[in-house]
Order: C-alpha cells, then sequence, then structure tokens
C-alpha cells in the first residue's frame, strides 16, 4: 500500500482516529492515538515517542524515539466504527533520531534475522494456531475463571454467548483482511481456536498481535473476558500456539518437500528440526515466557513436555503435519500465545538455521507414546525435558549463544532482567496452594 493509498482511505472512509502500533519485548502492544490533524506528520515517520516509558527499550537520557509506518499493515479497526467515522491503525517500526533502526524493537530485530536467512538462501513462512479461553466476567466486570459452554473438542455446540462471540470474531478478523481457515471448540470447556492463513513471517507476526487483539476486544463487547494465558485452569488443557513454520528457497519453492526425501522431506527439514531440538531449551524462555507457562508444559494435555520429534505423535515437541508439497512443513508445538511472537520466531528460525549451517544430525522419530516410556528409556533415547519453570528456562536462555544471537545484545540484556525480576516475584509470594497444604498441617 502506498501514502496516497491510505490517505484516500482515509478521506473516503471517515478515518477520524489514527493508531501507531508497536510492541514492546514481552509483546505488550502499545500505541498512539492520533486526531486526523496529525495523519500526514504521522504517515510520514515523524511521531516522536519517549522510550524510556516502554519496558526494555531505553534509558531516560537516550529516550528520544521514532515510529515509522509500514504502510502495508494499515486497515480500519471495524469494532470501532462509529456514526460513519472510522479509526485505522498501522503497525510501525521504531527509529533512532539519527535514522537509523532501534535495535531493541523486537519487529526490527526480527527483519534483522530474516535478512542472515535471506543471505543464506531462505524465506520464512509461519503459521500460528492460538488457542484462547472465553469466561465470564462478574458483577463488577472482573474476569472470571467460569466458562457457560459444555461442549468439547469439534462439537458442535447449541447456541452460546461463546458461540456468537467467536463468530463475530471471525466476521471482524474478515472485515480486516484475514483469511480464516477454520475454527473449532477446543478440548476444554470454554476453549476456542480460530486459524487463519500462514504468511510470511513478519505478517504472520503482525497477524499474531493483531488478532489477539481483536479476540480480546470483540470478547470484551460480549461481556466475556477472552485470556490467550497459557493455563488458566488446573486440571484440564491450557492454551498453546502451535507454530508451523516452513522456509523457501528464493525461487518460491518450498525448501522443506523433497519428493524423494524419508517421509519426502529434504535435508534442509531435518537439519532445520535438528536445530529446534538443538536449542529448544534456550528458546522456551521467549516461546512459554510466563510463569505460568510452565504449569501448561505438563503431561496429559496434549502440550509437549520432552524435546522429541515424530511425523505424527503429538505428545512430541516438534510435529510434522500430513500434507507435502508447498504445505510442507514442521509444527513446534511448545510455544504458548502469551510469547512475543516476533521474538519467537526469531528465536527458532536462527535455531533452524543453526541445524543448516552446522548441519546438525537429527535424532531418531519418537513414534512411542513418550509419557508411557521410564526415566530409564527416555535416558536411553536421549529424550531430554523442557525446562520445568520459568526459572530453568532463564537459565538455558542464557546459556544459549544462538538464542543470544537471534534475540540481540539489547533484548537478550533486557529480556532477562525483565524475566528475572518476574520469577522472583513468584518464587517470594505465598501462593494458595502453600497456603491449602500447610497452613493448618503445621
Ligand atoms: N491445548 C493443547 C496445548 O496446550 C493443544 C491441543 C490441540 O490443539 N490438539 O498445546
Ligand atoms: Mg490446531
Ligand atoms: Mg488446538
Ligand atoms: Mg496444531
Amino acid at each position: 500500500m502506498t501514502r496516497d493509498e491510505i490517505m484516500k482511505i482515509i478521506k473516503e472512509k471517515n478515518v477520524n482516529f489514527f493508531r501507531l502500533q508497536f510492541v514492546d519485548i514481552f509483546g505488550a502492544m502499545k500505541n498512539i492515538a492520533m486526531p486526523l490533524s496529525q495523519i500526514e506528520k504521522a504517515l510520514d515517520g515523524k511521531i516522536m515517542f519517549d522510550g524510556s516509558s516502554i519496558e526494555g527499550f531505553v534509558r531516560i537520557n537516550e529516550s528520544d524515539m521514532y515510529l515509522k509506518p509500514d504502510y502495508d499493515t494499515f486497515v480500519l479497526l471495524p469494532w470501532r466504527e462509529k456514526d460513519g467515522s472510522n479509526a485505522a491503525r498501522v503497525i510501525c517500526d521504531v527509529y533512532k533520531p539519527d535514522g537509523t533502526p532501534f535495535i531493541g524493537c523486537p519487529r526490527n530485530n526480527l527483519k534483522r534475522v530474516l535478512a542472515e536467512a535471506k543471505a543464506m538462501g531462505y524465506t520464512m513462512n509461519v503459521g500460528t494456531e492460538c488457542e484462547f479461553f472465553l469466561f465470564r466476567r462478574d458483577e463488577e466486570g472482573l474476569a472470571t475463571t467460569i466458562t457457560d459452554d459444555v461442549t468439547g473438542y469439534f462439537d458442535v455446540e447449541p447456541d452460546d454467548a461463546g458461540i456468537d462471540c467467536r463468530r463475530k470474531i471471525i466476521q471482524t478478523l474478515e472485515a480486516m483482511g484475514f483469511e480464516i481457515e477454520a475454527s473449532h471448540h477446543e478440548v476444554a470447556e470454554g476453549q476456542h481456536e480460530i486459524n487463519f492463513k500462514y504468511a510470511d513471517a513478519l505478517t504472520a507476526a503482525d497477524n499474531t498481535v493483531t488478532f489477539k487483539w481483536v479476540v480480546r476486544s470483540i470478547a470484551a463487547e460480549f461481556g466475556l473476558h477472552a485470556t490467550f494465558m497459557p493455563k488458566p485452569v488446573f486440571g484440564i488443557n491450557g492454551s498453546g500456539m502451535h507454530t508451523n513454520q516452513s522456509l523457501f528457497n528464493l525461487d518460491g519453492t518450498n525448501a522443506f518437500f523433497d519428493e524423494k526425501g524419508p517421509l519426502q522431506l529434504s535435508e534442509v527439514a531435518y537439519k532445520y528440526i535438528a536445530g529446534i531440538m538443538k536449542n529448544a531449551k534456550g528458546f522456551c524462555a521467549v516461546t512459554n515466557p510466563l510463569v505460568n507457562s510452565y504449569k501448561r508444559l505438563v503431561a496429559g494435555y496434549e502440550a509437549p513436555v520432552y524435546v522429541a520429534w515424530s511425523a505424527s505423535n503429538r505428545s512430541a515437541l516438534v510435529r510434522i503435519p500430513a500434507s507435502r508439497g508447498m504445505g510442507t512443513r514442521t509444527e513446534v508445538r511448545c510455544p504458548d500465545p502469551t510469547c512475543n511472537p516476533y521474538l519467537a520466531f526469531a528465536m527458532m528460525l536462527n535455531s533452524g538455521l543453526d541445524g543448516i549451517k552446522n548441519n546438525l544430525p537429527v535424532p531418531d522419530a519418537v513414534n512411542a507414546d513418550i509419557f508411557e516410556m521410564t526415566a530409564g528409556e527416555k535416558k536411553e533415547a536421549g529424550i531430554a525435558s523442557l525446562p520445568a519453570n520459568l526459572y530453568e528456562a532463564i537459565q538455558e536462555l542464557k546459556a544459549n549463544p544462538i538464542a543470544k544471537d537471534a534475540l540481540g545484545p539489547h533484548i537478550f540484556e533486557k529480556y532477562i532482567e525483565g524475566k528475572e525480576k518476574e520469577w522472583d516475584a513468584f518464587r517470594t509470594a505465598v501462593t494458595d496452594w502453600e497456603l491449602d497444604n500447610y497452613l493448618s498441617r503445621y
């Protein structure tokens, strides 16, 4: 999209509010809203903001930052339409006053890693499957963990608020240009999944952030609360963000497909998988960023616990979905939807590229049910576990040079700093579990 095309839409659609969006390093969406009078200035990248107020950005004394819009991300916000006037947004990259990209901006960082892949002859395509819960709100409007539906996986449900809400979410996404491929009720009560078409990694990250925003905004209109929290309720499935990924050659063919290869996968695909497996423990702190993320990665809820791959096994970290040809891909199953997708994709891509650069051998596929294996059998098969909690994940991140390289020095340092604080706050809190188990007993 060009600047002129945007100006034309702004006039035709009577856009009187304009949002400049970006994400901080923890993936929180930030935006600066502009009235009509500022639109041209905004489109020219001349809007300045104070970077020191954004988590993980910069210190006070070097805080002037500019937002440079990516015109292709311009879109109207259908749920903000009112009396014939509209609101629109555009996603921005963060720039320094000297005109160079700020390396602490997750979107700039993903572009950097994608450029490295391109220099090796590859582009990356990504499709995310974000799961979420729809919960009721209480009388004060605060979120609860109560659902009002009793349907399960793929069930045809009777009409309820959740279903109407999901339909409106889909209509809104379609109006914004998303191609919705499927939507279904997930395994747990109140849990849903909506799948949209894969795209190049940068667009997919933009779409994932936008998707979460739309889901939450529309749910609020229905008086519901949508949450992407990985494990909101103990004892039932949590919410994952399976990340389907493939490399394409610069001529547009799928680099993972080889008609004659084992399972019709290419050597590149196997090396990529090997790289993912080698670095998985190191990228978990980014793909699974919260204390709560590790309550999902436990046995019994279709979430991965072990570092293993398989063509079919859904308990594995890496699965190979059945489609071949242009649709050949790997599905990495550990990420959850609270991750910053720009950083998560950079991490997984750099891990896969590590496999390709260093010719890493792929371990044997594990087609048995890993949860049924004894500790001894797992050890013999060389099957490692993912980090058990955020603390372990941070230690793995710190020790992994591929992860450091994927984040760049600035984000690496700030990210670890923030996550250590978060872990410490949790570590020192006294939880309900402790009170329930210890208070009356001791
Ligand atoms: N909810 C599961 C998870 O936590 C995934 C379930 C599925 O998509 N089959 O990853
Ligand atoms: Mg799915
Ligand atoms: Mg699912
Ligand atoms: Mg899946």
